[in-house]
C-alpha cells in the first residue's frame, strides 16, 4: 500500500513552526518520504490532499492505566473488558501510542499488535512494583492476609495488576516478572497516592536500595524506571537511585529541580487527576480526603514554573484510568485544555510527540516497535499520522475534539477517514 500526502503542512514533533506544503510519501507502514520536490500520482493508491489542515505524528499519552480496576471489586474478566474498549479509545482520541504506567495489559496488547482488536501500540509496564502498605497495595481490607503461598485473597492483587514486594531481592523478582512479560519500562510506587487506603499520602516509598534494585534490573535489560511520586523527598530519593521518569511529581523547587535538569529525568505532571475524578468518578468523589492532599494540591499550581524555567523534559500523559462505574469518555482529550493553559501549544505538542520520541530511545532492547520512529513526522518514522482542522501549535487545545481529527492513522491503516 502506497500512499501520498500532498500539501502537508505539517507539525514534525520538534521543531515551533509548521513545515508547509510538503508531499509525505507513506509505503505500508512507514515514512519513506518527505520532500518538497514534484511527484507524480501515478502509483500511489491513494491520494490525500491535506489543503486546509495540519498533519501531525500520532500522539502519545504518556500515562495511562488501560486496565486497572482500582480495588471496586470487579472481577478480572470486567477489567479486561473495560480495557478493551479503552484502548479502542484511545486511538480514536488520537492517540497512537501509549506508556501504560500499569495494570492488567499483555492481552491487550498483544490483541491489538495481532490486529484482533482496535487499539494504539502499546509500551507495558504491566504490573506496578509497591511495597507492602504502599500505593500499590490494593487489598480490600485490613483483614486481608497474604496466604501462605505468598499471594494475596485479593482480587486486584491476585488480577496482576500489582506486585507487592519488600527488599531488594523481591524487587528484583517482581521487576523481572514484568520483564518476562514484555514490559517496556518498569513502574514502582514510590511515594503516597490518592487512590489507595492504607498509605499516608505524604509517606516515601522503597528504600534507596529497593529502588536501586528496580533500576539495575531494569537498566540491565536496556531499560529504566518511572515513578510515581508527589514529595520532594520522595523525588529527590528516586532521583539518587536513577529512576528516569517521575510521574505526577508536584513538589518541584529550584534545587529539586536542577537535579532533574542534571540528570535528564522526564516528568509525566498528569493534570489534576484528583479534581477531574472527584467531577467524574463516585469511587474519588466518596473518597476522605487525605492529610497531606492540600499541601499536594497546592504544590501543583506552581509545578510548571518550575518546568519552564529548567526546561524539563515534559511528557503528555493523562493517568486516563477507569473503574466500573465508567464515566470518564472525555477525559483523556479534555486534558489538552489544562496542557494548553499551563504549558502553551507547542510544549504541550511536544510533549505528547518529539519528547516522547526521546523517552523511548530509553527502551533499547525491550522496545516492542524497534522498526520504525515513534513521536515524529521524518523519512523512517511509523505510519502513524493524524490530518487535523486548525492549527495545534497555535492552539492545542482543538484536539480535545474529536470532529477536529479528520484522519487517523495508524500503521500504515486508516481507522478514521473524513478528509
Ligand atoms: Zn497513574
Amino acid at each position: 500500500m502506497k500512499i501520498l500526502i500532498k500539501h502537508a503542512d505539517y507539525f514534525d514533533g520538534r521543531t515551533d513552526a509548521l513545515k508547509r506544503d510538503a508531499k509525505i510519501v507513506v509505503e505500508d507502514n512507514l515514512v519513506t518520504e518527505i520532500t518538497y520536490d514534484a511527484v507524480s500520482e501515478e502509483g500511489f493508491d491513494r491520494v490525500l490532499d491535506a489543503q486546509g489542515y495540519t498533519v501531525l505524528p500520532g500522539l502519545v499519552d504518556n500515562h495511562v492505566h488501560t486496565a486497572m480496576h482500582l480495588g471496586n471489586g470487579a472481577r478480572f474478566d470486567e477489567t479486561i473488558v473495560h480495557g478493551v474498549r479503552n484502548a479502542k479509545r484511545f486511538l480514536y482520541n488520537g492517540f497512537t501510542t501509549v506508556r501504560d504506567a500499569g495494570g492488567v495489559t499483555y492481552g491487550i496488547k498483544k490483541a491489538i499488535d495481532d490486529g484482533v482488536i482496535e487499539g494504539p501500540r502499546m509500551f507495558p509496564s504491566n504490573a506496578f512494583i509497591t511495597q507492602t502498605c504502599g500505593h500499590g497495595d490494593f487489598r480490600e481490607s485490613r483483614g486481608e492476609v497474604r496466604l501462605a503461598d505468598g499471594v494475596y485473597s485479593s482480587p486486584t492483587l491476585r488480577s496482576g495488576e500489582s506486585y507487592v514486594a519488600d527488599g531488594a531481592a523481591e524487587v528484583l523478582k517482581g521487576v523481572r516478572e514484568q520483564l518476562f512479560l514484555g514490559a517496556s519500562q518498569i513502574k514502582i510506587m514510590a511515594g503516597g497516592g490518592a487512590s489507595s487506603d492504607y498509605d499516608p499520602i505524604l509517606t516515601t516509598q522503597f528504600t534507596l536500595e529497593e529502588m536501586q534494585a528496580a533500576v539495575n534490573a531494569a537498566s540491565d535489560y536496556g531499560t529504566y524506571v518511572m515513578a510515581h511520586l508527589y514529595t520532594k523527598e520522595s523525588m529527590m530519593r528516586a532521583a539518587k537511585a536513577g529512576v528516569r521518569s517521575f510521574e505526577h511529581a508536584t513538589e518541584l523547587d529550584d534545587e529539586l529541580a536542577k537535579v532533574m535538569a542534571d540528570q535528564g529525568i522526564f516528568i509525566c505532571v498528569c493534570p489534576n487527576p484528583s479534581k477531574r475524578k472527584n467531577e467524574a468518578l463516585p469511587f474519588f468523589a466518596n473518597r476522605p480526603k487525605k492529610p497531606g492532599a492540600e499541601r499536594i494540591h497546592e504544590s501543583r499550581k506552581h509545578q510548571h514554573e518550575f518546568i519552564l524555567k529548567y526546561d524539563l523534559p515534559l511528557l503528555f500523559g493523562t493517568d486516563y484510568m477507569e473503574t466500573i462505574v465508567g464515566g470518564l469518555e472525555d477525559a483523556q482529550r479534555k486534558d489538552w485544555f489544562s496542557f494548553e493553559e499551563r504549558f502553551g501549544s507547542y510544549r504541550s505538542l511536544r510533549a505528547a510527540t518529539g519528547t516522547a520520541h526521546e523517552l523511548i530511545k530509553l527502551t533499547t532492547y525491550q522496545n516492542p516497535y524497534p522498526a520504525g520512529k515513534i513521536g515524529v513526522l521524518e523519512e523512517g518514522a511509523f505510519a502513524d499520522i493524524l490530518i487535523v482542522r486548525g492549527n495545534p501549535l497555535e492552539q492545542v487545545s482543538v484536539l480535545a475534539e474529536t470532529d477536529n481529527l479528520k484522519l487517523i492513522m495508524k500503521d500504515g491503516k486508516l481507522y478514521k477517514d473524513e478528509l
